[in-house]
């Protein structure tokens, strides 16, 4: 080839220029512009042209190779085949002929398969001035002959002109890609700002950066507070692994926990190189992580989790998807941020709530101008009205009181005299029936110490009425039932004494009252004593095996006799070798005897009976009567202190109502249960399930 420029050979070179600058100006997209190079430097010079271009990552070539007849076709060689790497490090043009190139060459290229004896070729872009953008490629021409003009000195300034042209399509491509990043970041960017709940956030961000970035999976870790742990939910993994169980790493931990303990960003494209990698959630899943980006998630200067970009699909993980991931975990770590602050408020909203409406207490707010802004079910319930009678109106209009108002509590409050003022009044209620209240008060403040709302506290003082009138209706019993049997006392000990029972039969039946009225106060006391005691917790201190049988040998028989003497039948069937149950002589025969007397005492005929027997591990004991029965409104209270059923009082039957609070207390105590079941009339039953001993 000759080394002078000719007219003609210009001509091509030139025409060539002239024909790619018109074709080429419209083209923007990279790979279209190789084609086209290809394309017209093969039908303009009649030559066989292969363009090859770098992959990204080098690992392969894409190569258009375009016949004399405009005939083209694109694929891919990889960079052993297809030998171009030195010929483009010349940085020149190049002219080879097949004898002359190294013999490993001639046999692995795929370019000297084709071409039977030269190559002529230029890199692509031509090195310049600048940094090139587009990566590394070469224009060959395959065994060019007569009609080629080309050649080792007009192929320079073309391949320059052409690095115009490439250069333009690629920095428009990428430029596009960032485009389309950019728009990606601020779409998230808007929308996180527009949900509050962490799943939501997590489905919004999840698509377009996977598809944005080209990889498998997204994830978000978040840190717990507490423990420092990393928690990867599954809805913070993605579609990939519905179901799975969370995964947790621990401080440190794997290559999130890495990056969260050094607030470092990481681009990892061969994770099990790494020996930070922890492969628990690969064994977990059975998904093979292979490369990954993991960024912090901070707010201000606190870490609150990591976002992960896994397995780049076709290449590697480069800077700039780094950046774009970083771009999205400012607005994502404050979104995630906010979303769990609103998550704290919300509970703590719904604890406030849970309280405000299920406290026994009725409660009420209102705010500055007096209006009621909330009321709970126990005051609506002691005001008989709905709620909606009640919220936004004025409070001293829907809550009446016999004295006194909810304003001056309020004005009390306001005026700064009492932050805490209190009122003992007499609610009216719907019908006119009035109740007793203790109303508390206090201001609810807001965040600069200003009184926003108020809030009453509504204490239904009927219940310690009723415990007081308890006490004294068993004071005045207690009196009562001791006067009684002191008074018979007295007066037959004087008939003794004053000889009006001469004959010692008479003397004898009064001797006998004596002695029962004596029986039925020692009982009174022994009781009270008894109570005294299991108020001070004395006897529970000393618990031990106790057996039962025992027990029942030595009370039952008496108890009979005084059943049999009523005219009842008394029943007993009581297991032999019944185990022990832990507790004390005292208490356990308390228990018992209450229920067998209270059996016989209120039953006037019929018959009473005991059963006891070895239940699974639990001794039962059933005492069953045909008496008076309990009638459904006692129930409640039956076990209550001082407790007595109207049945019971207006028949006139002795009692302290002592003995069945301190049978239930005691069976408590001692790890069983009390049950009742009774119909007014038909009778009662009364069973206790104590712990047996294993002996
Ligand atoms: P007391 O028998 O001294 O009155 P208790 O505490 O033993 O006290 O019983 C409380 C109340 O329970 C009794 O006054 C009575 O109204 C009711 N009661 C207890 N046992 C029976 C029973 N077997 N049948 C009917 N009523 C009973």
């Amino acid at each position: 080839m000759a080394n002078e420029t000719t007219p003609i050979e210009m001509d091509q070179a030139y025409q060539l220029w002239q024909q790619l600058t018109e074709k080429l100006s419209d083209v923007f997209d990279a790979h279209g512009a190789y084609a086209i190079i290809a394309h017209q430097i093969a039908v303009t010079t009649g030559t066989k042209v292969v363009v090859g271009v770098a992959s990204i990552l080098n690992r392969y070539y894409d190569v258009w190779i375009c016949d004399s007849a405009g005939e083209i076709e694109q694929t891919r060689w990889d960079n052993a085949k297809a030998s171009f790497h030195t010929l483009i490090q010349t940085g020149n043009v190049n002219f080879q002929q097949k004898y002359d190139a190294p013999p490993a060459e001639v046999i692995n290229s795929e370019l000297w398969r084709i071409a039977k004896d030269t190559i002529l070729t230029v890199p692509l872009p031509w090195p310049g001035k600048y940094e090139p953008i587009s990566p590394p490629g070469i224009l060959c021409l395959i065994d060019p002959g007569e009609s080629c003009r080309l050649d080792q000195t007009n192929l320079g300034p073309l391949a320059a002109n052409l690095t115009v042209f490439i250069e333009r399509a690629n920095l428009r491509s990428q430029v596009y890609g960032q485009d389309i990043r950019f728009s990606v970041i601020s779409d998230i960017s808007y929308s996180l700002t527009s949900t509050l709940s962490l799943e939501n956030i997590f489905q919004q961000l999840m698509d377009p950066i996977r598809r944005t970035l080209n990889v498998e999976s997204i994830s978000v870790g978040l840190i717990e507070s507490d423990s420092g742990e990393i928690e990867f939910i599954d809805v913070m993994l993605g579609p990939l692994f519905q179901g799975v169980l969370p995964v947790r790493l621990q401080q440190g931990q794997g290559i999130a926990g890495w990056v969260a303990q050094h607030r470092e960003s990481v681009i990892i494209n061969d994770v099990y190189a790494d020996s930070r990698f922890h492969a628990y959630f690969d064994q977990q899943t059975g998904f093979l992580t292979k490369s990954m980006i993991c960024i912090p998630l901070q707010v201000e200067e606190r870490v609150i989790g990591v976002l992960q970009a896994i397995n780049k699909r076709d290449s590697h993980f480069n800077d700039s998807d780094l950046l774009m991931l970083k771009a999205i975990g400012g607005p994502l770590a404050a979104a995630i941020e906010n979303a769990q602050l609103h998550d704290v408020v919300l509970s703590e909203k719904r604890r406030i709530e849970t309280i405000f409406s299920n406290m026994s207490e009725g409660l009420l707010t209102i705010n500055g101008n007096g209006l009621v802004t909330n009321v709970n079910d126990a005051l609506l319930t002691l005001l008989q009205k709905p709620a909606d009678q009640i919220v936004g109106q004025n409070v001293d209009s829907c809550i009446r009181l016999k004295k006194g108002s909810l304003s001056e509590l309020e004005s009390a409050i306001l005026d700064g005299e009492d932050e805490n003022p209190q009122l003992a009044a007499d609610l009216v209620q719907n019908e006119g029936h009035s109740i007793p209240l203790l109303i508390s008060s206090a201001p609810i403040k807001g965040e600069t110490g200003e009184t926003d709302e108020i809030i009453f506290v509504f204490s239904d003082l009927r219940q310690i009425r009723e415990v007081e009138r308890m006490r004294d209706d068993f004071f005045h019993g207690i009196i009562h039932e001791l006067r009684t049997p002191l008074a018979t006392i007295l007066m037959y000990a004087r008939l003794l004494r004053e000889g009006k029972a001469k004959e010692k039969e008479k003397a004898n039946r009064f001797l006998g009252v004596i002695e029962r009225e004596s029986d039925r106060l020692q009982k009174m006391v022994r009781q009270m004593l008894q109570l005294a005691k299991m108020e001070a917790s004395e006897f529970h201190r000393s618990a031990q095996p106790i057996h039962l049988n025992g027990i029942f040998d030595y009370m039952l028989p008496p108890l009979a006799d005084r059943a049999t003497e009523k005219g009842l039948t008394f029943r007993q069937n009581i297991s032999a070798d019944l185990p022990p149950v832990m507790g004390s002589q005292e208490i356990i025969d308390l228990i018992i005897r209450n229920l067998i007397e209270n059996a016989i005492k209120f039953t006037p005929s019929g018959t009473v009976q005991v059963k006891a027997w070895l239940d699974g591990d639990m001794i039962c004991l059933v005492v069953k009567d045909e008496g008076i029965g309990i009638p459904p409104e006692s129930m409640p209270n039956l076990f209550g202190r001082f407790f007595r059923s109207q049945t019971a009082v207006e028949r006139g039957i002795a009692g302290t109502g002592l003995g069945l609070y301190m049978t239930r207390e005691s069976v408590r105590k001692f790890g069983g249960t009390i049950q009742v079941s009774s119909v007014a009339g038909k009778g009662s039953e009364f069973t206790v399930r104590l712990p047996a001993v294993k002996e």
